[in-house]
């Protein structure tokens, strides 16, 4: 009896440690947000308004710009800078853009980050924006 229950001991310690090594190869699923991203979240959120994790549809424009404030929740500050031409002077004028981006918690973008943001649906009254990735870090 003592012989067979050592058995079945081993066993289960072998089957146990199996299942282990499955759980390790399987990688974190990710929604598909239909644009190509170099740098897909690595960690998991549980945000409902995150295109990986939530149920957040991307639509519209992308851009790409430099974090100015993460000073908000879940909130940061995109920025970047365009040139206008202006035809009557044959010149360019040099423009800034500032907009409000979500950003969900796996991605956690800092201050001075350059991000790729992409619209939204609008998730509050002056945010319709989220990031995307984090193409270079500060
Ligand atoms: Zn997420």
């Amino acid at each position: 009896m003592a012989e067979k229950t050592a058995q079945k001991g081993k066993k289960s310690e072998s089957s146990g440690k199996k299942t282990a090594e499955k759980k390790k190869e399987v990688k974190i699923k990710i929604r598909d947000i239909g644009i190509e991203v170099k740098n897909p979240p690595k960690k998991v959120c549980n945000d409902e308004k995150c295109p990986y994790h939530g149920h957040l549809k991307i639509r519209g424009k992308i851009f790409q710009g430099v974090v100015l404030s993460a000073k908000m929740d879940k909130t940061v500050v995109v920025g970047w800078e365009y040139l206008r031409k202006i035809k009557k002077l044959k010149r360019y004028m040099r423009c800034r853009t500032k907009v409000a981006a979500h950003n969900p918690p796996c991605i956690n973008a800092k201050e001075g980050d350059i991000v790729r943001i992409a619209e939204c649906k609008p998730l509050s009254k002056t945010k319709s924006f989220v990031v995307i990735e984090v193409v270079k870090e500060a």
